[in-house]
């Protein structure tokens, strides 16, 4: 099966509850942002830009249990900012598991592999070290961490474990070069990588999170599932970039790009996802089938964005994950005040300009599950589809040349440090930019402190350099 049964059976069972009730509306999927810091800033988030990343503003533990079972979605993101960064994060992943949710960790992967050391230390016996042998071995720990993990742990708070309820969905966006490129850090898809070997060789599920954008090479993300369907990977879920507007103000101020260089439209986006559901029959691509024949512009579905609800500190955010009309206390009052027949894409029109371009997952992908635009048979599709055997690894995706960018040598900073270190670029001091953004990726902070606080001038001046001679160049 693409999904272990269990986890598909509870969310049937939830469909099917709320089908006999009639209920016009309920969410399945909790996109729960407990806080927006992160310690990246990658091009394109708006997360980071539209919301404080102050470590001060987060929401407290209890907001985020109480918030899960107000809505009782049997799925939660946990999402953000990076949500490891979240000082509570294992008693968060705790307590939503005695909820009965099926979770999912969507991080960028830097800080997982310290989170399964901490595991390990909470765990050890000397059962363990074969463990510790095979991941010093594959150099996923060193003998510094071996040493920490066999002293244990004795805090008394809990570890995130593996589990069948529970995935990390790491967010990917290509293979070495790019990858690093849109996060705008080099090293950040080698960690992932070893982040996802070891979540592997531990008994973790982990997923792949890719968003697909204007200048996204499909081929590239063909190789990259091929790559990591090789690693044994439990799942990917891709989804279109958007038009979403604190991303957008960004990128047209920094870069000097208008909305269209960067964001898909709906024809390219269908054009992007032409191979998507050929992609379903050879990697365990999550969803549904309905919503692949969507994206392969197949067939038109209509929003339901208030199936996917996002939860911050300001309040349920409405219409969805996207746009930001408002805020409200509870779920069920955003569910009755927001007029929901005023968002999406009906027959080709955009009942909101804003919704023209937007065929993301959050909106469309359940209005496949929930039975919008149903046709005769759509069921039977969805049922085959996460039913049906889950592909196998496929092993000659080893082959392929993953590691295509700075550890090769091609790191997409490299021009920029040029720049940088070129006579004029000294006289304007930025090299004393360069080494503060340096310091500016240092995590160790204490409690309070901001990890990424959203001032991205230092970076600014590396990506007007890169701007300036026309982005970074591809490898060869
Ligand atoms: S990892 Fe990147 S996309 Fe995710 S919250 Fe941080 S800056 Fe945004
Ligand atoms: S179509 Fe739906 S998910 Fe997309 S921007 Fe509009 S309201 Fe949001």
């Amino acid at each position: 099966m693409r999904f272990p049964l269990a986890l598909t059976v509870k969310i049937a069972r939830h469909i099917i509850k709320h089908k006999i009730r009639r209920t016009p509306k309920f969410a399945l999927v909790l996109q729960l942002e407990p806080l927006h810091t992160c310690n990246l800033t990658c091009t394109g988030c708006g997360r980071i830009r539209e919301y404080s990343t102050n470590l001060k503003d987060m929401m407290p533990l209890e907001d985020c249990l109480a918030s899960a079972a107000e809505c009782d979605a049997p799925m939660v993101s946990i999402c953000g900012g990076e949500p490891l960064i979240y000082p509570k994060i294992e008693e968060l992943v705790a307590g939503l598991q005695a909820q009965g949710r099926i979770i999912y960790i969507c991080t960028n992967g830097v800080f997982m592999r310290k989170k399964m050391r901490d595991y390990l230390a909470s765990a050890y016996s000397t059962a363990l070290e074969p463990t510790l042998t095979e991941l010093l071995a594959q150099k996923l720990i060193t003998d510094k961490d071996a040493d920490t993990i066999r002293k244990g742990k004795s805090d008394g708070r809990p570890t995130i474990q593996p589990s069948k309820w529970m995935y990390w969905n790491v967010h990917v966006d290509g293979l070495e070069y790019t990858h690093d490129l849109i996060v705008e850090r080099e090293g950040v898809f080698k960690e992932c990588v070893e982040a996802v070997k070891m979540a592997k060789l531990l008994g973790y599920q982990v997923a792949t999170n890719t968003t697909v954008y204007k200048e996204t090479d499909m081929q590239e993300i063909e190789q990259m599932f091929e790559y990591f369907s090789a690693l044994e990977v439990d799942g990917h879920t891709i989804s279109p970039g958007y038009e979403y507007d604190a991303a957008k103000k960004d990128m047209v101020s920094r870069l000097n790009k208008q909305p269209e260089d960067f964001f898909l439209t709906r024809a390219m986006t269908v054009k992007k996802f032409a191979k998507i559901e050929e992609w379903g029959t050879r990697f365990t691509i999550f969803g549904t089938t309905v919503y692949q024949e969507f994206l392969a512009g197949k067939r038109d579905l209509t929003c339901t964005a208030w199936a996917i609800p996002t939860r911050n500190i300001r309040g349920w955010k409405a219409p969805c994950y996207l746009m930001t009309d408002g805020h409200y206390p509870h779920y069920h009052e955003m569910l009755e005040k927001v007029q929901w027949e005023k968002y999406g894409v009906v027959d080709g029109v955009a009942r909101d300009p804003r919704c023209e371009n937007c065929m993301v997952h959050c909106g469309y992908d359940p209005s496949g599950a929930l039975g919008t635009n149903y046709k005769a048979g759509d069921t039977w599709k969805n049922i085959r589809y996460n039913f049906g055997a889950k592909p196998k690894p496929y092993l000659p995706g080893l082959k392929v040349k993953a590691f295509n960018g700075v550890s090769i040598g091609k790191g997409h900073l490299a021009e920029a440090k040029a720049a940088i270190n070129s006579p004029r670029a000294a006289m304007n001091g930025a090299q004393a930019a360069f080494s503060r953004k340096a310091d500016a990726h240092d995590h160790t902070h204490a409690a309070g402190e901001s990890c990424g606080t959203g001032d991205t001038t230092q970076r600014d001046e590396l990506l007007a350099k890169i701007a300036a001679k026309n982005s970074a160049p591809k490898p060869e």
